[in-house]
């Protein structure tokens, strides 16, 4: 089988004006092998809202309750990734829309009680992954996790999961060979607020620790260092440039990649 390309598409990216979609149809039929991984942070909390139901992130992350994780399956694991599943299929590629859930692919705890039902990952199982490229389908995968260990009593059996930290974990455990954030920035941006093209996971901890990088770039960051053994190549690119994915492919995207030492 070929080596797989792990795609995380960011929140800029699910608007209908964007070319990620219509890039990944060309590149699954050039024959290559994709895993889509999204999240949806803006949908969920509007959603929230509309029924009066506030949300707190600390460092990027959803503080999790009993309503927002109803909240999180529904338009994650329902509309957001039907949206992205009907663009490819309308447009002429194969795809499938699973969660973290189906086939036990994602399989966790809770992290931290401070943030609620959110899954620390433990354990990932790419058995229905590998069925489905084989089958030549795009997965589709909402971030979302079984909550397979040290479950309290009556505590729910899934659990929000970070969708970078998803994609990041899915790229280490197929070997893939590139794992692709496709962002609302340009890259990662030092303290001037120039565009950092490599940056090195020696200085990845000083840029959170300085206050740097903040918010959703916390995970993002973290996500690939989890990811460097395993994966070739990791890149963090903006999502809103016309073909950004397809330039990328080609070599010449414009982000940030991230290196070991
Ligand atoms: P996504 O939907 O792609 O996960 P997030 O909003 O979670 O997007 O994370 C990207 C955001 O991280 C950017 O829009 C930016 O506001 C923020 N950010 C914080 N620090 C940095 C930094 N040093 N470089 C780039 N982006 C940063
Ligand atoms: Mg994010």
């Amino acid at each position: 089988m070929n080596r797989v390309i792990v795609i995380k598409l960011g929140g800029a990216t699910l608007g209908s004006h964007d070319t990620a979609i219509e890039d990944a149809v060309r590149l699954q039929q050039q024959g290559n092998s994709l895993i889509i991984v999204h999240g949806g942070a803006k949908v969920v909390t509007e959603w929230l809202s509309r029924q009066g139901i506030p949300t707190r992130f600390v460092r990027g992350e959803r503080v999790t309750d009993a309503a927002a994780l109803e909240m999180v399956a529904a338009v994650l694991g329902g509309l957001v990734n039907k949206e992205i599943v009907a663009a490819i299929n309308g447009r002429g590629g194969q795809a499938v829309g699973i969660t973290g859930i189906d086939g036990n692919l994602i399989q966790g705890k809770i992290r931290d009680e401070e943030m609620g039902y959110v899954a620390r990952i433990v354990k990932v199982n790419t058995a229905l992954l590998e069925t489905l490229l084989q089958s030549g389908y795009i997965p589709v995968v909402a971030p979302l996790s079984m909550h397979s260990f040290d479950r309290p009593d009556g505590a729910p059996l899934m659990l929000n999961v970070n969708g970078d930290t998803v994609a990041a974990e899915i790229a280490a455990a197929t070997k893939a060979e590139r794992l692709i954030f496709l962002t609302d920035v340009a890259g990662i941006w030092d303290q001037s607020g120039k565009l950092i093209p490599e940056l090195l996971s020696s200085e990845a901890e000083a840029l959170i620790a300085s206050g740097t990088v903040s918010g959703g770039m916390i995970p993002k960051i973290k996500a690939c260092l989890g990811a460097l053994p395993y994966t070739s190549v990791t890149r963090i690119i903006d999502g809103r440039q016309p073909h950004a994915l397809l330039r990328e492919i080609e070599g010449t995207g414009v982000g940030t990649t991230i290196k070991g030492i």
